[in-house]
């Protein structure tokens, strides 16, 4: 059976080594026997909004660093579950659980939810973990995890991406964060205000993947990546770009601070 955006939680519990109870999805086994022989220090699950396989794949050459870390790791095109907006969408991502369980639908939804995503979990049994987000989504994070980093968008969606990288780089290095989200908004933002051509989303594409490249060249520690993506574009005058297609793409990459990435094969 296809794996969707349910198996994404229960994948990273059963790496850090504990449950999710209930959950709807399951693990990815694939990305466990690929981590078998590795040691892996910490995970960083990286959202990119608005980005679905068939998107993926048409800006093909706009992502090198990210298809890099395709090259190295594994690549699945995964299910997106309804109903493809961001809140909903990211939730199943973090949860583990269909948006029938898990119930947020809006951001004010994760302000005060018994839903606990595998960030509260993962700290619960003492593996520090954290998250980079809006200054809203950080908000409701705050005292449930070790660090809710809230970034605002104040000069333009490029600078916001690109902060967000930076914090996340910080978190790890200065905090010892060892499970750590984040979401970069480059791509949707352009198709929901200002996109005009097919220029514009491979513009927006290598901004992120420049920030994928800070990633690769700044982490510290041996670390898991994980790629992927809430929905496919879900704004009506650029959805034809995803041919009907629900899938995003999965990406699980393995970056050892041992292996400089412009060596890498
Ligand atoms: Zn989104």
């Amino acid at each position: 059976m296809k794996y969707t955006q349910l198996d994404i939680a229960p994948t990273i519990s059963s790496l850090l080594g504990f449950e999710i109870p209930d959950k709807d999805g399951r693990e990815i086994k694939e990305i466990g026997a690929y981590c078998a022989d590795k040691s892996i220090d910490q995970i960083l699950l990286i959202v990119v909004d608005g980005v679905g396989a068939v998107l993926y794949k048409k800006l093909d050459g706009a992502l090198p660093q990210l298809k890099a870390l395709s090259d190295d790791g594994l690549f699945f095109e995964i299910h997106s579950l309804p109903p493809r907006i961001t809140t909903p969408n990211i939730g199943t991502i973090l949860t583990g659980y269909a948006p029938k369980h898990h119930r947020l639908y809006e951001v004010a939804d994760t302000f005060y939810t018994p839903v606990r995503s595998i960030l509260e979990i993962a700290s619960d049994n003492g593996i520090k973990s954290g998250i980079v987000i809006e200054l809203l989504g950080a908000k409701a994070m705050l005292n449930r995890v070790d660090l809710a980093i809230g970034v605002e968008n104040l000069h333009g969606i490029i600078d916001y991406d690109r902060r967000i990288t930076d914090l996340a780089l910080k978190a790890f290095s200065l905090e010892g964060i060892r499970l750590l989200m984040i979401h970069l908004r480059a791509i949707d933002n352009c198709a929901h205000h200002y996109a005009t051509a097919w220029d514009d989303f491979t513009f927006s594409a290598r901004t992120i993947d420049k920030n994928f490249e800070r990633i690769c060249r700044g982490l510290c520690r041996p670390t898991l990546i994980f790629v992927t993506s809430d929905h496919p574009i879900h704004v009506k005058k650029w959805a034809h770009l995803e041919d009907n297609n629900a899938d995003v793409p999965l990406i699980a990459s393995y970056v050892n601070e041992a292996t400089d990435p412009d060596e890498r094969e």
